[in-house]
């Protein structure tokens, strides 16, 4: 059954107050449904309350994941993947500005009428604020990551109001998941989902505290990322980039930075998204494609003569690395500096590349999540891991309860 937005069932559920406790309790990653009046449906749609990626798959894709093929247990159902590059770099983007790009046009030609994406507030660059944009400015001035859990979906209840029929929403895999199991009561004639991966998100205050342990200069950082050759990249106000490498990152501290839900997914790679647009499948500097369905075909060609582009490529061996990870993340090991740099140079030389490299850090995020719930939330465990997470995290030894 369809809901008209007027329907009474609509109209019964209010949006939750502000910063009042979510269904999904510790685990919510403030995706924003609740703050619209589609919580009425949050018991079926919320990510951390009914994983349902398969079943939506299938209503999606048209298929689910093929567990017979363990490409599909990393990268989800997709069609097409390539490594590609802006010709012309959007400056400020995250990347070279692939995910903005594709925005625009699809306003340009009238394929979407908004786009829902997220700008940050005057007063703070990582402070996200969520917005239809209905101008190629609009959507410019959302480029580059807020790297903080966004209330994406707040914005659900305007789509309503604004009689729009063909919209287009940017979003990591929470906020998709959600989406999805109320695309059709959106009223919609035409929705175009265009995703990123996501991992390791924080608060706000876990953001800070992020920068503080990690950066030589928390203040004037605008940019960051965890990159290919292992080390965490921080853009500054005046262009330096300061490289931290992760094996030196102070992981005791920042245990509990990471948001519940972030150690609780196990969707990495926004499986439900028409395209999907990251780096970690990539070589360095490239940016990292991967069409799920036709959809996502029509609205990547968009775009196409905008770009360089190359076939994926993947190289090395993850096992032992991933294996060896797990009980020094488990344990809080930090290692000295000048011996972080130097595991950094070797593993950067002899380590994995390309898709090889999305495996590793699939494989060291799902292991170590998959701990997170058997430990704070086991009787969750069966039902939200979803049966591809079980095989990817089933191929290491983990340790005991
Ligand atoms: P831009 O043109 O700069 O556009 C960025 C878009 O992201 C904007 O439209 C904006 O609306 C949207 N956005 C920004 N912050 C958020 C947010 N918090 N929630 C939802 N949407 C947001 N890729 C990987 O391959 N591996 C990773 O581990 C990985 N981790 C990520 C973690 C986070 C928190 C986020 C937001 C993204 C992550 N990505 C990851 C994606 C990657 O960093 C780039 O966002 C992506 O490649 C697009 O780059 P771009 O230059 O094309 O984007
Ligand atoms: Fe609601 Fe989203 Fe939080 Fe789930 S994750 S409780 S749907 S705001």
């Amino acid at each position: 059954m369809t809901l008209s937005v007027d329907s009474p069932q609509h109209k019964k559920a209010k949006a939750l107050k502000p910063g009042s406790r979510r269904p999904a309790k510790e685990l919510c990653s403030e995706c924003g449904l609740c703050d619209t009046y589609y919580v009425h449906y949050v018991k079926e749609a919320c990510a951390f309350i009914n994983q349902q990626i398969a079943e939506l798959e299938e209503q999606i894709h048209g298929r689910s994941r093929n567990l017979d093929n363990p490409d599909d247990w990393y990268f989800g159902v997709n069609q097409n993947m390539m490594a590609a590059r802006k010709i012309e770099p959007i400056p400020g983007a995250q990347w070279t500005g692939i995910v903005s790009t594709i925005a625009i046009e699809m306003l340009n030609r009238n394929l979407v009428e908004g786009v829902v994406c997220v700008q940050n507030t005057k007063e703070d660059r990582f402070q996200p604020m969520p917005i239809i944009a209905r101008t190629p400015a609009e959507i410019l001035a959302a480029r580059v990551n807020k790297p903080t859990l966004s209330p994406n979906l707040s914005v659900l209840e305007q789509i309503a109001q604004s009689g729009m029929k063909k919209l287009l929403v940017i979003g990591v895999g929470c906020q998709i998941q959600a989406l999805r199991a109320v695309e059709k009561k959106l009223g919609l004639e035409k929705l175009y989902v265009l995703g990123t991966p996501c991992v390791d998100n924080v608060t706000r205050a876990g953001l800070q505290k992020f920068l503080d342990t990690t950066s030589r200069s928390p203040e004037t950082v605008v940019y960051y990322e965890f990159m290919q050759d292992f080390q965490v990249h921080f853009k500054h106000e005046d262009g330096s980039i300061e490289k931290v490498p992760f094996f030196g990152l102070n992981t005791k501290e920042l245990k509990d930075v990471f948001a519940p839900s972030c150690m609780s997914c196990f969707d990495y790679v926004n499986g439900l998204a028409d395209l999907v647009v990251g780096y970690m499948g990539a070589p360095f500097g490239w940016q990292w494609i991967v069409v799920r369905n036709n959809t996502g075909q029509e609205m990547l060609e968009l775009v196409m003569d905008k770009l360089e582009t190359q076939p994926v490529m993947s190289q090395g061996d993850r096992r032992n690395a991933v294996q060896q990870s797990i009980p020094a993340y488990d344990k809080g090991v930090t290692l000295p500096m000048w011996a972080a740099k130097l595991m950094g140079v070797v593993i950067e030389k002899i380590g994995p590349k390309g898709l090889e490299y999305a495996r590793f850090s699939i494989d060291s995020h799902f292991t170590r999540n998959y701990l997170y719930v058997q430990r704070h939330h086991p009787e969750k465990l069966e039902a939200h891991v979803p049966e591809y997470a079980k095989r990817i995290v089933g191929q290491y030894k983990l340790p005991q309860k």
